[in-house]
């Protein structure tokens, strides 16, 4: 989803994208596969550069760091860029901070450079969802929800190791007593 910056008038212009608007599918689809999504955004010209404001709203499916239960976790991130023409600014060099980087995005504007006179909003709203993805997602605020069942799951899988393990060697203490066995047999 390309959008021509040199089309857009003086005062601006607004953008509404959803799943059932279709332009940021094909973007998207290896971040939130076919959630459904929200993106809205102004592009309005500042002199030689574009101010860029906007939200994005989508789920997108994690791992609980601490008990790997699947997760589906909100997504909700605001931007503030001012768009400027130049060489390919990475804007993931900036933000080696993860998440602290995007809480100052939402803060302040920062730079995002295009080429040409486009600017590729797919590209754009792929990398603000990929930075609001947390470094730990977990499936509580304070403490992991299925944190205890997990530990539980873990009890019976490590039982059911040992039952069958028994089953093939035979219980431990039996072990002893036929080896105490074949000492006063051996005497
Ligand atoms: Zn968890």
């Amino acid at each position: 989803m390309k959008i021509h910056l040199s089309e857009i008038p003086a005062e601006g212009r607004h953008y509404d994208f959803s799943r059932e608007t279709g332009e940021l599918n094909d973007a998207l689809g290896d971040l939130i596969q076919d959630r459904s999504y929200d993106v809205a955004f102004t592009i309005k010209p500042i002199g030689n550069v574009f101010e860029l404001k906007g939200r994005v709203k989508t789920r997108m499916s994690e791992l609980c760091s601490r008990c790997g239960w699947d997760l589906d976790l909100p997504v909700d991130q605001t931007f503030n860029e001012i768009l400027m023409k130049g060489e390919a600014g990475d804007r993931r060099a900036q933000a080696v901070h993860g998440n602290q980087a995007v809480d100052f995005l939402a803060q302040g504007p920062d730079v995002t450079y295009y080429q040409g006179e486009t600017f590729d909003a797919g590209a754009f709203i792929h990398e603000a969802i990929a930075l609001s993805e947390p470094f730990y997602p977990s499936c509580g605020v304070e403490d992991c929800e299925h944190l205890e069942e997990a530990k539980r799951k873990q009890r019976e899988l490590e039982a059911e190791f040992a039952r069958a393990e028994e089953a093939r060697t035979g219980h431990p203490a039996f072990s002893v007593l036929e080896s105490l066995k074949h000492d006063k047999n051996g005497r």
